[in-house]
């Protein structure tokens, strides 16, 4: 199986390298993580990136290293100031691990500086210590994450299914042997970059592709059926009623337990169920929202309440930025927030 690969592309290895490179020398897209050498910042953008596009990354970073610019000042921060800073962007675990990972580097007393030492950090894979060990150190290791997996199939081309073991062994000993081992961060950004702004997983821009006359995908016509996936299985469908309650400039909120599998110790808006006693005043609106493989269809209701039952906290509405809020009841708050109350039912 290696030898389709290594028939197809070894004589073009190097002519991909060079002219990758010099695509995205000029083509780059200017992120603030492409400005610094600091392996803390470089770090904390590799794990905000995991599962989060670009667009949603670039506003969390800026404030987020306003508020922590250093690994000490991360191991330092209280949990409910990191959950509130990395509130939205979702996968939680992310923020704890990276504090965990902090606090184990300030012990150390040093920023690991090799891929077996940086993969020891909670929340690092191997995908997380290749792109900081190339990228900050200049080590040799190359990545592979979706995009990248994806330009790699298609330059083979790839006919197996991409998320079976045996593809990813073949592509992964196509990435190793495409790096270029002078320049292996940069080579790694400019292969992420080609699949993130070009060789995209649908109508593939290959028209304007530096490396198309490399591409086997490309020559043959399949750049549109690759990479071959299997069957996904079906995402589950689900309803769900929150109740917006509000007394004197607060909102009634629970918060979930620190040992809650999913958004430990974020406070949610009240779900219909919880407050049978609930008197619910008008609909304020509706909306999706997906959860892993789960869709959400979320209605909204104003609603009054006689007294605050067990379990529950008036917060706020003007602290409601510095606490760990959930996306569900952000998105559910402004909704009910910015419509009038119209209803009486
Ligand atoms: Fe992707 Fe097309 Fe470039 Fe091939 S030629 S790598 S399919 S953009």
């Amino acid at each position: 199986m290696v030898n389709q690969t290594e028939a197809a592309c070894k004589p073009d290895l190097a002519g991909i390298r060079r002219r990758l490179l010099t695509w995205y020398r000029k083509h780059k897209r200017d992120l603030p993580w492409r400005r610094t050498g600091d392996p803390y910042r470089i770090w904390v953008s590799e794990i905000m990136l995991q599962q989060t596009r670009v667009a949603a990354v670039l506003p969390y970073y800026s404030r987020f290293l306003a508020r922590f610019p250093d690994v000490t000042a991360l191991a330092d921060a209280r949990e409910q100031d990191l959950l509130a800073a990395w509130a939205g962007l979702g996968y939680y675990s992310r923020a704890r691990n990276l504090q965990k990972a902090a606090k184990d580097i300030v012990e150390r007393g040093e920023f690991p500086r090799d891929f077996s030492s940086l993969q020891e950090l909670p929340g690092v894979g191997d995908y997380t210590a290749a792109a900081v060990a190339s990228i900050a150190f200049g080590l040799p290791h190359a990545v592979m994450d979706g995009n990248v997996a994806r330009v790699l199939s298609r330059l083979t081309p790839e006919p197996g299914d991409i998320k079976s073991d045996a593809v990813r062994k073949r592509l992964w000993a196509f990435a190793e042997a495409l790096l270029d081992r002078k320049r292996p961060g940069e080579f790694n950004q400019a292969l992420m970059e080609l699949g993130a702004t070009v060789c995209l997983p649908k109508r593939p821009q290959c028209e304007r592709c530096p490396v198309h006359l490399h591409c086997e995908a490309r020559k043959q016509g399949l750049e549109n059926q690759l990479p071959v996936r299997g069957a996904r299985p079906s995402a589950d469908q689900r309803d769900m009623k929150l109740l917006v309650i509000e007394r004197a400039g607060k909102v009634l909120f629970w918060q979930r337990p620190a040992q809650s599998s999913r958004l430990a110790e974020f406070w949610e808006l009240p779900e219909r169920d919880q407050l049978p006693d609930a008197k619910v005043i008008d609909f304020a609106g509706a909306f999706r929202h997906i959860i892993v493989n789960t869709t959400y269809l979320v209605e909204v209701c104003r609603a009054t309440l006689g007294s605050r039952p067990n379990g529950f906290r008036w917060l706020a509405k003007s602290g409601l930025g510095d606490v760990p809020v959930s996306t569900t009841a952000k998105k559910a708050l402004a909704l009910a927030l910015k419509s009038p109350s119209n209803k009486t039912q």
